[in-house]
């Protein structure tokens, strides 16, 4: 044992270890009492169709607005919530408030909220999610979740129940970050998707890389075999948006169409202004 132990210790003191944890802590109080407060609220980036150029809808993207008024990005804030326990409070919060955002947008657009893959090995999720569609009064069919292969593979029979729950209530379901993970297209057989996000790695790389783009058009190709919608993420570029354009690709969002921008942002002209102002 002793052996055992020594061995663990000859691990070099990493003086940046006690300086993570202790910012972990922190962060940890500070997101229990932004919670408290409602300081962390939706921002909304449109999706738009490539064949209209129309906005079919919007996702939602969290964004933490501390008291002294830095932002806070997802990537660093949900991963502490996961691990703190706080994941399920926070998204019920940010559901409910986008759903109440999207109440007041026209009724064609659709809402796009996105999951933690922790969250999918949650069994009642799926009637949490569809009770607080009714209590704020979302038609499910407005609704649109996005989730990762990851998720699905943690805890593939779980995840089938909330699934199965949201689908059958009108729910669609979009597996987001497309070719990241490492059995995409396990999934893809596993289970009847609505659409697919190419994640936006393959975007920023295809025009300099031919094979990135013959990647990109075989994903594109399989999504109309399987009657899956194809959405490209991270456009940034008009060349890139053209050659999407070129492809068939179905849906596109991205800088060049729309920075994620606050609720206040949304009335419908702003955004559609934006639009025509790049054609
Ligand atoms: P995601 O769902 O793949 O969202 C797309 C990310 O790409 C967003 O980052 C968005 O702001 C960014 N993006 C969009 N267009 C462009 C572009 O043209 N160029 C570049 N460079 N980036 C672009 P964001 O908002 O920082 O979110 C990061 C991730 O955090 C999201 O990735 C999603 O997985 C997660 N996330 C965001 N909001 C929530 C939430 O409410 N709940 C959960 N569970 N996860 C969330
Ligand atoms: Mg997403
Ligand atoms: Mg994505
Ligand atoms: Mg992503």
């Amino acid at each position: 044992v002793a052996k055992k132990q020594g061995r663990d210790l000859v691990k070099p003191f990493v003086p940046s270890m006690q300086e993570e944890l202790a910012k972990r802590i922190r962060v940890e109080a500070d997101l229990r009492a932004a919670i408290r407060k409602a300081e962390i609220v939706p921002y909304y980036q449109p999706l738009v169709d490539l064949k209209t150029n129309k906005i079919i809808g919007f996702e939602a993207l969290a964004r933490w607005k501390t008291a002294s008024g830095e932002f806070i990005p997802p990537n660093e804030f949900i991963p502490v919530a996961e691990e703190a326990g706080l994941i399920v409070e926070l998204t019920d919060q940010l559901l409910r408030r986008a759903c109440t955002d999207a109440l007041s947008w026209p009724s064609e657009l659709v809402l796009s909220f996105n999951l933690s893959p922790i969250q999918l090995s949650d069994r009642l999720l799926g009637l949490r999610i569809l009770k607080i569609l009714g209590d704020v009064g979302l038609p499910a069919h407005r609704v649109e979740l996005e989730v990762t292969e990851s998720a699905i593979i943690q805890d593939a029979v779980t995840a089938r129940i909330v699934l199965d729950d949201l689908v059958n209530a009108g729910v669609r379901i979009a597996l987001d970050d497309f070719g990241t993970g490492y059995s995409s297209l396990s999934q893809l057989s596993n289970y009847r998707f609505d659409k697919i996000k190419i994640d936006r790695s393959f975007v920023a790389s295809f025009e300099t890389n031919d094979k990135q783009d013959k990647v990109i058009k075989a994903i594109i190709a399989l999504g109309a075999g399987l009657g899956v919608t194809i959405t490209a993420e991270g456009i940034e570029e008009e060349s890139q948006l053209q050659r999407l354009q070129d492809l068939g690709c179905d849906i596109g969002q991205g800088y060049l169409l729309g920075r994620p921008a606050p609720a206040e942002m949304l009335a419908a002209d702003h955004v559609s202004a934006r639009l025509s102002q790049r054609r």
